[in-house]
């Protein structure tokens, strides 16, 4: 067995939590290759590592003086240094880091820096041994992520050492130049790793014990996930459930690697798989709510609607003309709705109808905004007749009134479309009749 561990930012932010995260790794000798990410806030006033690396490197460009905003990050490295009682300096790497912002280096080698000297920190704490990601995760000269040449290079660099530390969040390009993934990009890096070494298990420590049924901002202390597939999360990740970054994924899928989210601050909680596939029923026939505010349905009618060949076409290219893509599409025999995001639309609203009715000719069009979509999701449901009648008879006693049903063929997931104002109780309803009732 041989699992690749990741830690965010918060599990890595102070030298009290490194001591943790030591604890955790040494408890499990499987528990191989670290991926790292920068220093994260200590508490909810703190800044991150990797907001301080930007802002500090927005004063580069406008050539300010930035040494004050770099030796407070130097500041935060050395306190977790001296925390832990290491011999190391970063002396040395914040004079070549000072001479590479007067030099221009750009604003992702900048940002790189927070994963870079944390990844140093961790492998002398850890005594592994240290690979800069600049030279295993590859990136290909338009800056896209190369995925089967970093594949080998790590694979064969890896091979080699049965134990290191590869810091999180950036690679490079061909000629050299340090390019980041997007925030919160060590996940994707975990994950490439993971494929590499042909982990068991990817496990991802973070602040919270996995994924959640639901919003915690929403339902009081929600019960947690034990087990998710792969296509499960894509859906309530798509709807704002945030726990991993949405590329994760990719990797290890291809790979056939389960993920194992766990808490650095509770490692006795179980957490939660993402696997492939299971045969384990979910506990409550849902996995999981989630939802999302500030949608516009656009509400098309026009008679024998069915009869005419093309109309859905027409009236979608109005949206591609303007650059707006859309959510749901549920239809009638005469009618059909659109959901599309409401800031997106709004400036655009009159331009999206004009072309409608150029090219459609239809009979009326309505706009509803400040419309919520929430969707059940759940590999439950295609194995559980009545759900769907649960939801709705939830969301009757709750009061809400339902604007908007959709489910797609896979029965994984009903998406719901009820008025903003009563997007909270929708989810209230809908989590007492799967998880507080468990009928
Ligand atoms: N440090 C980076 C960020 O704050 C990447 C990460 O933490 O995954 O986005």
């Amino acid at each position: 067995m041989m699992k690749v561990v990741k830690f965010g930012g918060s599990s890595l932010a102070s030298a009290e939590q490194f001591a943790k995260v030591g604890k955790i790794i040494h408890s499990d000798k499987e528990r191989k290759y670290v991926v790292p990410s920068a220093p994260g806030k200590r508490n909810a006033k703190d800044t991150k590592v990797t907001d301080m690396l930007y802002a500090c490197y927005a004063l580069v460009e406008a050539d300010e003086d930035f040494r004050v905003p770099l030796m407070k990050i130097k500041d935060r490295y050395d306190a977790i240094i001296n925390g832990l009682n290491l011999k190391l300096s970063l002396e040395e790497e914040f004079k070549k880091i000072t001479e590479n912002f007067k030099n221009k280096a750009g604003i992702d080698y900048a940002a790189s820096r927070g994963e870079y000297l944390n990844g140093i920190i961790m492998a002398a704490y850890l005594d592994y041994e240290f690979v800069d990601a600049a030279e295993v995760i590859l990136f290909d000269k338009d800056g896209n992520f190369d995925a089967d040449t970093t594949n080998k290079v790590l694979a064969g660099r890896l091979a080699k050492l049965e134990r290191a530390v590869i810091p999180g969040f950036y690679g490079a390009m061909p000629d050299g130049t340090v390019k980041t993934f997007s925030r919160g990009g060590s996940d994707i890096t975990g994950s490439i790793v993971s494929r590499a070494v042909q982990a068991d298990c990817y496990e991802n420590w973070t602040d919270v014990s996995g994924f959640l049924v639901a919003d915690p901002r929403i339902i009081k202390n929600p019960q947690p996930i034990k087990t998710i597939t792969y296509r499960e999360l894509r859906e309530l990740s798509y709807m704002g459930a945030s726990v991993l970054h949405e590329e994760a994924v990719f990797p290890v899928r291809k790979a056939g690697i389960p993920i194992h989210i766990r808490n650095t601050n509770a490692p006795e909680d179980e957490g939660t798989w993402i696997v492939e596939s299971t045969c384990q029923q979910s506990q409550y026939t849902i996995t999981g709510i989630a939802g999302k505010k500030g949608f516009v349905s656009v509400n098309i009618d026009k008679d024998m609607m069915n009869t005419e060949v093309g109309f859905g076409r027409k009236v979608l290219s109005a949206f591609e003309e303007n650059g707006i893509s859309f959510e749901h599409m549920p239809s009638g025999i005469d009618t059909m709705t659109i959901f599309v995001h409401q800031p997106e639309f709004e400036g655009k609203e009159q331009a999206v109808i004009s072309a409608i009715h150029r090219l459609a000719n239809p009979d009326s069009i309505e706009l509803e905004g400040d419309l919520g979509l929430i969707a059940v999701v759940g590999r439950g449901m295609k194995s559980n007749r009545g759900t769907a009648g649960r939801i709705f008879s939830a969301l009757a006693h709750a009061n809400v009134n339902v604007k908007m049903i959709d489910q797609g063929s896979s029965e994984l997931n009903i998406i719901i479309g009820v008025s903003n104002a009563d997007f909270e109780d929708a989810i209230r309803a809908i989590y007492d009749i799967f998880v507080e009732t468990q009928l």
